[in-house]
């Protein structure tokens, strides 16, 4: 019996990435996952790779009538939800100089107002108590040129922890944060800068990681297990680094 056996989880953004390692691996300890995200290919493609015990509901996670259709599936199917991790997130490479009120207005959309909907929604049928895991990141833990507004979303997601722990602990549900340093994900391709300045953007992170590379999703997904589980049932309001050392110098 893995950790999360028969366990309902909800993961936004599982098409891609950290979601979808964490989907694979919460399957693997026995849990039945929903995934969401607004690329019905790469949701269908993620179905095939995750193998089985999982459905895919596509949807954005910054519209409300799309978060309820994939709570009343998940109701349907299921009847309850036992972990939700609201890992959808954008990031736009910009400085204060540089960002557009367009790309304000749509990274807190997703990373801030989407996520606190997507833990919102998800309440009524958590009756049960459980586990909520946020994203959030390493780079809201000191200033990252070039990530003014990613930043700030990040920073305040951990606000949204610290308040939800006191107001969910009495319907026993945990809420926790995991917070990744530089991870091999597409989301790098996501930022349209050449392949060479993002090569040397890593090649720069890279340097300041104390364990000398980059993390893989994989990383990311084992922490996210052992916090929806019980395993961790005395962690509560944390932010976990996954980030090789980088946020501790
Ligand atoms: P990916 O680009 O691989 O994944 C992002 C996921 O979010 C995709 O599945 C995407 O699906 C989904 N998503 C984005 N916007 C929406 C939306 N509006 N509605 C629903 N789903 C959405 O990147 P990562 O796996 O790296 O990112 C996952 C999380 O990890 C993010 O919150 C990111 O900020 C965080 N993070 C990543 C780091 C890294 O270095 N990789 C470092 C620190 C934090 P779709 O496009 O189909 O909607």
């Amino acid at each position: 019996m893995g950790k999360l056996a028969n366990k309902v989880a909800v993961i936004t953004g599982g098409n891609s990435g950290i979601g979808l390692a964490t989907a694979e691996d919460f399957v693997a300890e026995g849990a039945y996952v929903f995934i969401t995200g607004r690329r019905q290919k790469e949701l269908d493609e993620a179905v095939k790779k995750i193998g089985k015990n999982v459905t895919a509901v596509q949807g954005d996670v910054s519209n409300l009538a799309d978060l309820d259709r994939l709570y009343a599936q998940v109701a349907k199917e299921k009847g309850r939800v036992d972990i939700v991790f609201a890992n959808a997130g954008i990031g736009f490479p910009a400085t204060l100089d540089q960002v557009t009120e367009q790309q304000f207005d749509q990274t807190f959309n997703i990373n801030l107002r989407g996520l606190m909907f997507t833990v919102q929604k998800a309440l009524p049928l958590m009756s049960n108590g459980g586990a909520i895991l946020l994203c959030g990141s390493n780079a809201s833990q000191a200033g990252v040129p070039g990530f003014t507004v990613y930043s700030a979303t990040k920073a305040a997601v951990r606000s949204f922890a610290r308040t939800w722990t006191a107001e969910l602990a009495p319907r026993k549900i945990r809420v926790n944060v995991i917070s990744p340093g530089p991870i091999e994900t597409p989301i790098w391709n996501s930022t349209n800068l050449p392949k060479e300045v993002v090569a040397q953007i890593k090649g720069e992170l890279v340097s300041k990681i104390p364990a000398g590379v980059i993390g893989e999703a994989v990383d990311v997904a084992k922490a996210a297990s052992f916090l929806a589980s019980e395993d961790s049932k005395f962690i509560q309001g944390v932010e976990l680094f996954v980030d090789g050392g980088m946020s501790s110098i």
